[in-house]
């Protein structure tokens, strides 16, 4: 079985997941859709997800109880970083393409799963990728850990604990214990790595406005990276979304993508 997998640690990001959920079936995809949540996460919301999701799983704290031989115990800044890592123990299913909720789906992307995971190879061929990421924007020799493609194995999910435990995490979450540990990725197999396109953040509209002039219409998966959400953003009574002084219109355009998602599939237009 394979899924697209994404999280949710609180409330706040139950939109994104649910615009997330609905971008992905808008694609047609035949894969299953799962979230993980925490207990954090409240009833009401978890029954909006099950009525998107094909699987609505609960994740506890990671701590050494959980995990034997790691003292992960009085490390609770970890807590945070380590939820992400759940992904890896997800091995009901064979392949996953994990994406944060603040991503937006934009066309059919099931061929990540199918082949080398840059879409470049042939529907059906399978390499049998251990895992795959497109680059960080802001340091492209790191891959950007919100949209990843991996394959769930114990041995990978207690890997990821044991190094969190021993070295902690180079930028505070995540993405800098994945790429440690993933590290071969810059410089290895081609094929571990995701087009930019697979996860466009908007920030690159400002940082390289030629190129998004360019491939704008080749976005596969945008990424809202960044501490405002595009649920966040203030709106007109007619649904636009009303523009902040530092926004372009291409990064306004995609943050009224995302809304017009929730408006088709979640909350209505405003009348
Ligand atoms: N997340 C969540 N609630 C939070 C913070 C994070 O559910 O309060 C989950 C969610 O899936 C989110 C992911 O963790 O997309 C990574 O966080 P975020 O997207 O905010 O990081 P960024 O992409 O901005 O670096
Ligand atoms: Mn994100």
């Amino acid at each position: 079985m394979e899924a697209y997998i994404t999280l949710l640690t609180n409330n706040s990001y139950a939109s994104g997941a649910l615009v997330l959920a609905h971008s992905l079936r808008a694609t047609h995809t035949t894969k299953q859709l799962a979230i993980l949540v925490t207990s954090a996460v409240s009833r009401p919301i978890r029954d909006r997800l099950t009525a998107v999701f094909d699987a609505v799983i609960e994740i506890g704290e990671l701590n050494s109880n959980s995990t034997a031989n790691l003292q992960l115990l009085g490390r609770p800044e970890l807590g945070v970083t380590l939820t992400k890592i759940h992904i890896f123990n997800q091995t009901q299913y064979s392949k996953v393409v994990f994406l944060d909720a603040d991503t937006l789906v934009l066309r059919n992307v099931d061929n990540l799963f199918g082949t080398a995971a840059n879409g470049s190879i042939a529907e059906g061929e399978d390499r049998n990728k251990r895992f795959a990421a497109a680059p960080d924007a802001g340091w492209p020799d790191c891959f950007n850990s919100g949209v990843f493609v991996c394959r769930p194995s114990y041995q990978d999910y207690t890997g990821l604990i044991e190094m969190a435990d021993q070295q902690g995490t180079f930028d505070g979450g995540d993405q800098g214990l994945l790429n440690s540990y993933f590290s071969g990725w810059s410089t290895g197999d081609s094929s571990n790595r995701l087009p930019f396109l697979y996860n466009t953040t908007p920030t690159s509209v400002y940082s390289y406005a030629p190129a998004f002039q360019q491939y704008k219409d080749k976005l596969n998966i945008v990424h809202f990276v960044g501490s405002f959400k595009p649920w966040q953003w203030l709106r007109f009574a007619d649904g636009a979304v009303f523009p902040r002084n530092t926004s372009s219109k291409d990064s306004i355009t995609l943050v009224q993508q995302w809304w017009n998602v929730f408006d088709q599939y979640i909350g209505g237009k405003p009348s």
